[in-house]
């Protein structure tokens, strides 16, 4: 039944056949190809005498190279044509994929080999990319623990394996305590103020279960709205307790799913890992995969971006509490109420919605004009390729050339959302840039989206934020296809450090707010209209509204990250709660309820990916308007500036460190003073 010979997952010589992929297809190709990566990575290492780079890391490059691109249509297709079988076969293929990733790290074998490379007189003569990807992989291994002593590396292993579970804990606890809240009224005027959507899924909440009345939880879509527009104040504070308590010992639920305990110790367990590695706590650690050169760097950074934010965040909040105490009455501001009447005065502000903008943005003009923002800005040609394979018929195929009629790379576009596809908006890769004796492997990304699908044969209408979202995820598209190293494991979006990962997306969505580049973004569905000045202006105005409470928030978090991973001792007295207390006296401007145990529910640090490193979003934000502030000085369409940028940053990859690519575009090297600017923060 499985005949490996006409497997289509196993044939890579060009673009994947997804009409042809089978769920029963993909567990034989991937144990297939992890059977032939293992014998061949046991041949190289009993073979080769002497390690070289084209001897021993390319092959090894190569063949992890193909395993990617076997995976990524099956991922692909997992998250946008999701069904029971190929999801069980995906899932099936998970933990053998992982196991083999894993044992490359800790393969000590493999490391003695790279070693041996990367000491060899030749080394000096690879090119940047390739000492790159050496270096890279060293320091992984390193930091992995491969220079640990017998009992030191026993020990890594267990708390590795403790963390790793107690993470995954941590997002448990915090999911079913989310799901098990809820709330079920059947008066009516409990919802008064609430958008007639929310009113509809709170009764068909309660119609699924098959009761009367409305249902709330405490899920995003139910949460927010009620928060933000439900007058009834207690029905507010309700859903506010309940919300900032799971998972904690406070709250409805106190202590059904407590992470409290298990926070501790995943601090603990991280610190002695650093120490075992011979970093003083965890946040150094951290910083050695990122950007930033140092923990103090980060401190001073978010420190600096306080002091300059907290004072405007205290006008801002100032202005709330006159407005709401003048219109409303309302005394005195609890942290229920502060959405509900933020929302108020946005409206008497700015007196708009972004469903004003929707008829200015058409799907083919938005898409179509983001194409010739790039045309203007880096001199790429981008058209449509018709009668390539795909999985729906909603998906499109492009292929981007250069000003020389080079193809430098394609991609998949799946803008709207349906049933079976991942929520989200993401850029992933299909294949990757590589040089080899067959010539240059262009490049394929994959560009997702889940916007309201067209109706009635008429196009699609986006909103802003969906034009936004388009361009953000764009732009990690050019930066994975406009590479031009030629070795996988830096071309593109490989390799890039974690904090500057974020540089090229965010940096392309400040064309949407750029009138020129709206004027060609921009046509009204029936009239063809550009986008009248006053809605442009009621737009850019209510972009900065209360942006200094937003930024002292993300410095609050950022730096409760940072402390918590190095100055606070977490086997000592002083409670987690106590320390976020600290760092609330130090930025913010609200003080939460005694009950908020806003860490509990802070999976971003606890449960893994963001430890020590929250503050990477606002590190990616300086890097992307400092960046576009150059487009500011010669002209958001300059050509040269646009060419900079391509060869500087877009072309490079991973190849060169994030700080010396931004210099050498930017000419030095990054301020906050555009960050500021652009949030209406600037002194
Ligand atoms: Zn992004």
């Amino acid at each position: 039944m499985n005949d490996l010979a006409t497997n289509p997952l196993l044939d890579l010589s060009g673009l994947p056949r997804f009409s042809a992929i089978r769920a029963e297809h993909v567990e034989p190709a991937v144990d297939a190809a992890l059977s032939a990566n293992r014998a061949a990575i046991e041949r190289l290492l009993a073979e080769v005498r002497e390690p070289t780079w084209a001897g021993f890391v390319q092959p090894i490059e190569d063949m992890n190279e193909r395993l990617a691109r076997l995976w990524s249509p099956v991922s692909h297709l997992n998250a946008v044509m999701n069904n029971d079988v190929l999801r069980q076969a995906y899932n099936a293929c998970l933990p053998k994929l992982s196991a083999y990733w894993t044992e490359l790290k800790q393969d000590e074998r493999l490391y003695r080999a790279l070693k041996a490379v990367a000491a060899r007189p030749d080394y000096a003569e690879l090119t940047a990319a390739q000492k790159k990807i050496i270096d890279n992989a060293l320091r992984d291994f390193r930091l992995s623990g491969a220079e640990l002593q017998d009992a030191a590396k026993q020990r890594f292993k267990e708390i590795e394996q403790e963390l790793s579970t107690l993470q995954s804990k941590f997002d448990d606890n915090l999911l079913d305590a989310t799901n098990a809240w809820e709330y079920l009224t059947g008066d009516e005027g409990e919802l008064a103020g609430l958008p007639d959507s929310a009113r509809s899924a709170a009764r068909a909440a309660a119609e699924h279960d098959g009761k009367p009345g409305w249902k709330f939880t405490l899920h995003m879509p139910s949460y927010l709205p009620v928060m933000m527009y439900a007058d009834h104040r207690e029905l507010r504070r309700k859903m506010y307790e309940a919300y900032v308590t799971r998972a904690s010992e406070q709250g409805p639920n106190a202590g059904k799913w407590d992470n409290s305990a298990n926070m501790r110790r995943i601090v603990q367990l991280r610190a002695e890992k650093a120490r075992l590695l011979g970093f003083p706590h965890f946040a150094a650690l951290s910083v050695q995969t990122k950007m930033a050169e140092s923990t103090e760097e980060v401190f001073a950074f978010l420190r600096d971006l306080a002091a300059r934010s907290r004072p405007a965040a205290h006008k801002e909040l100032a202005e709330l509490r006159a407005f709401a105490a003048e219109r409303f009455g309302a005394r005195e501001l609890e942290a229920w109420d502060i959405p509900y009447y933020s929302e108020k005065l946005r409206l008497e502000r700015y007196a708009f919605s972004e469903e004003d903008l929707r008829p200015y943005f058409p799907a083919p003009q938005v898409v179509g004009g983001m194409f010739d923002v790039v045309r203007r800005l880096y001199g790429l040609d981008i058209h449509e390729v018709k009668g390539v394979d795909l999985w729906h018929p909603d998906a499109r195929f492009y292929e981007i050339r250069d000003g020389g009629g080079q193809v430098r790379g394609r991609f998949y576009m799946d803008l709207y959302a349906r049933a079976h596809k991942r929520g989200g908006a993401w850029m992933d890769d299909c294949m990757s840039r590589k040089r080899d004796a067959g010539g240059v492997q262009v490049p394929v990304a994959y560009l997702t989206c889940n916007f309201t699908p067209p109706v009635d044969g008429k196009p699609a209408l986006f909103t802003h934020d969906e034009v936004t979202t388009l361009f953000h995820e764009f732009g990690h598209g050019l930066h994975h296809m406009l590479t031009l190293v030629d070795y996988v494991s830096v071309a593109g979006i490989n390799g890039v450090k974690w904090d500057a990962v974020e540089l090229p997306s965010q940096f392309m969505e400040n064309w949407c707010w750029e009138r020129q580049a709206l004027d060609v973004l921009a046509r009204h569905h029936e009239t063809g209209a550009s986008l009248p000045d006053e809605l442009f202006k009621k737009m850019i105005a209510a972009r900065n509204f209360q942006s200094a409470m937003q930024m002292v928030r993300q410095l609050e978090f950022s730096l409760f990250d940072m402390r918590l991973h190095s100055d606070y001792d977490p086997n000592g007295p002083k409670t987690i709660l106590q320390l976020l207390a600290e760092v609330r006296e130090e930025v913010a401007v609200l003080s939460p309820p005694a009950f908020n145990r806003f860490a509990n529910s802070f999976g971003h640090v606890f449960a893994g990916g963001y430890a020590a490193g929250y503050y990477s979003y606002k590190w990616a934000e300086v890097l992307s308007a400092d960046a576009f502030s150059k487009f500011e000085e010669n002209g958001v369409f300059d050509r040269r500036t646009g060419e900079e940028f391509l060869h500087n940053i877009l072309e490079q990859g991973g190849a060169y460190e994030p700080m010396e690519l931004f210099v050498r575009f930017r000419g030095r090297r990054p301020t906050i003073d555009a960050l500021l600017r652009h949030s209406g923060l600037a002194a």
